[in-house]
């Protein structure tokens, strides 16, 4: 059967931003893969996220299509001055459709309540909406083939603090290579909006030591949303 023309202008965008995550890293040119400025629509033209969502569709952008059980987009209020952004789904997300229901999620819930928050107050998504086989780290070309729809997420959402949870997460958002720990405590610009890394709650599980300090993140964040 022949191809669907827009599958198949999917499938050659996705190579080309995949080509050129590559050639950037290994450093053979400077290639900014944020989403161009110029054609980010303006806050009157913001999506919604059933927009974004409708447009991911059955998505078949990457190879992790294969073998997830389904697409976990991101859950709580779309409107929330606060967005947690993690890796991936894991296995329990993949069969649920919901991110951050696993161990780690429940870690998390844990500490959105010690910020006086419930779930529902905030929104949880993903650099990337499947899971990657094994729960591997994400892969470059599937981080950019997914990037755009996190983008635009964010831009829906229009929050006033993100806080990204992990190496993976921060690195992708502030388009670094620098690590976790040093990216982490302090904020970063994202677009205008604070940004503020901590350590995935994943990391905090097999290192309860590290507790306190993303606590004192998340006192650092909470004195910033109470301030602004
Ligand atoms: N880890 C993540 O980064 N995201 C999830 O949704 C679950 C675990």
């Amino acid at each position: 059967m022949d191809k669907d023309p827009q599958q198949e202008l999917r499938e050659i965008v996705g190579q080309v931003r995949a080509h050129l995550a590559l050639q950037q890293e290994l450093g053979l040119e400077h290639t900014d893969l944020r989403w161009p400025e110029s054609a980010a629509p303006s806050a009157a033209a913001r999506p919604t996220l059933e927009q974004v969502r409708a447009e991911l569709g059955e998505c078949t952008r990457c190879k992790l299509h294969r073998h997830r059980k389904q697409i976990v987009f991101g859950v709580g209020n779309p409107n929330a001055g606060l967005v947690f952004v993690g890796e991936a789904p894991g296995a329990d997300e993949d069969a649920q459709g919901e991110p951050f229901v696993g161990r780690a999620g429940q870690l998390l819930t844990k500490i959105i309540e010690a910020m006086g928050m419930r779930r529902e107050d905030v929104y949880i998504c993903n650099i990337i909406k499947c899971r990657p086989p094994n729960n591997r780290t994400p892969e470059s070309d599937e981080i950019v083939a997914c990037q755009p729809f996190l983008l635009e997420q964010l831009r829906a959402i229009g929050p006033r603090f993100i806080c990204a949870l992990g190496g993976p997460a921060a690195q992708t958002l502030l388009q670094t290579k620098e690590p976790i720990s040093r990216l982490r405590g302090r904020f970063h610009d994202y677009h205008g909006i604070p940004l503020l890394p901590t350590f995935h709650p994943a990391f905090l599980l097999r290192n309860p030591n590290e507790k306190k300090t993303v606590w004192e993140d998340m006192k650092l964040l909470l004195r910033h949303m109470q301030q602004s």
